[in-house]
């Protein structure tokens, strides 16, 4: 999950964390024999994708791309179809440079991909209406920018429960459908780029190879389901559609063990079920919600209540299976995005400049500019160095995050730039990022 509005709570003393970490170790250890079947199967798939040698699925890393290729092994042993055309299971993208989050790290242009498998619905009338299951497999790498312990900058930052829990739900609900014929379609998406700011759901809706976007029925989002507590389930999201909230609710009544189930809310927030609400699609987002090890190096899979995280993947394996044969339709319910968008469009204004990522000489100078950007319309080029936009000065990356995000699409704003070493003043009208 990336950037939580909320405030998170602090981490405790390094003495009782590294105590508390000993403890549950030993106690997971105990425990694991013990088990049931599909709790020891998720937690494998959690310590692997979780382990130091995957290197926090950092993007551009071995490590994602060995957490990818395992998934995509998995896909293929639960009888799934790859989704890509060409056979495989990876959509490829590449990083864009001026996503907002981007411009903090070296990231723009690397290449990573989602990794997306299908299970065809077997009905005439409905097998072209998709129920999407979706969980990001990304997470920090060695930390930086997103990292909520600055100290840990360099060191791996595992990701267990965000979202190693969710991309193991993923998969284990994927082996329960194995063989199954449901009515609509079922595509299992497992995100990259989302702790950049959603990157991979943003661009799967606008590339979505399997069926047209409009085709999508729902999309059910798993990020950081690993932590149950106190049987307290998230569903955010709820109120996307009319139908959701009796249909959570029956179905949770019909578990054999019941949530604390809390289902409600619009579909903005902070993974990759926002990417579908912006493109008015209804979704639900599951969450065992926050801790103190959220964006810290001790976010580890030894913290992972197994039980609890193969009860969550069983119970959105039924609202999944539900939905995919339900024969009506879902009312979808919208939304205005909040004022400081926390979703896939969240970042502000759109100016459409490449910034150079090596070097900011007493500004942000340009490697390029986006062709039918506001940045070429107002008359930037490569080589411009922009010193201010509006009333902010810029002196580098953050600044120029920073003044975007004060202005709205549709703003006007001067800017400020170098041209060979001269002075000179543009105009430019803001707009909307992918428009
Ligand atoms: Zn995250």
């Amino acid at each position: 999950m990336a950037r939580y509005p909320f405030p998170v709570p602090e981490a405790n003393g390094r003495y009782t964390s590294m105590l508390l970490t000993g403890l549950m170790c030993a106690a997971a250890l105990v425990a694991q024999d013990t088990l049931p079947p599909a709790a020891r199967r998720v937690l494998a798939d959690v310590r692997y994708l979780s382990d130091d040698a995957r290197e926090g699925r950092g993007i551009g890393t071995g490590g994602i791309e060995a957490a990818a290729r395992y998934i995509a092994a998995a896909f293929a042993d639960a009888g799934l179809l790859p989704a890509n055309p060409d056979h495989s299971y990876f959509q490829p993208f590449r990083i864009p440079a001026d996503a907002p989050a981007v411009l903090h790290t070296t990231l723009g242009g690397t290449p990573t991909k989602n990794v997306v498998a299908v299970l065809p619905g077997n009905s005439p009338a409905l097998r072209g209406e998709v129920v999407v299951i979706g969980a990001h497999y990304d997470h920090l790498g060695y930390g930086g920018f997103g990292a909520l312990d600055p100290d840990s900058t360099g060191k791996v930052h595992d990701g267990a429960d965000d979202n190693a829990s969710g991309v193991a739900a993923l998969l284990e609900i994927g082996r329960r459908f194995r063989g199954q014929h449901p009515a609509r379609t079922i595509v299992f998406i497992a995100f990259s780029g989302e702790e950049l700011g959603d990157l991979g759901s943003a661009y799967f809706v606008q590339h979505p190879f399997v069926e047209p976007v409009d085709s999508i029925f729902a999309m059910l989002n798993m990020d950081m389901v690993g932590r149950l507590r106190q049987e307290r389930l998230l569903a955010l999201g709820a109120a996307t559609a009319t139908e959701f909230p009796a249909l959570l609710d029956s179905l949770n009544q019909a578990e054999p063990e019941r949530f604390d189930l809390r289902a409600s809310g619009d579909g903005w927030g902070p993974s990759d079920h926002a990417s579908f609400f912006a493109a008015k699609r209804p979704v639900i987002e599951f969450f065992t919600d926050l801790h103190e090890d959220y964006h810290r190096t001790t976010d580890r899979w030894q913290k992972i209540n197994a039980t609890g995280l193969a009860r969550v993947a069983a119970f959105v394996a039924d609202v999944a299976w539900a939905l995919a044969n339900r024969p009506g339709t879902l009312t979808f319910v919208d939304a205005a995005p909040p004022k400081m968008a926390t979703g896939g469009s969240g970042y502000g204004a759109y100016l459409g400049t490449i910034p150079d990522m090596t070097d900011s000489p007493g500004g942000v100078r340009l490697t390029g500019v986006r062709a039918g950007s506001p940045a070429e319309l107002a008359g930037l080029q490569p080589g411009d160095i922009i010193t201010a936009i509006g009333t902010k000065t810029i002196a580098n990356l953050y600044d120029m995050t920073d003044a975007l995000r004060s202005h709205q699409a549709g703003d006007t704003v001067s800017i400020s730039a170098l041209r060979g070493g001269h002075p000179v003043q543009l105009t430019a009208v803001l707009s909307k990022r992918g428009s």
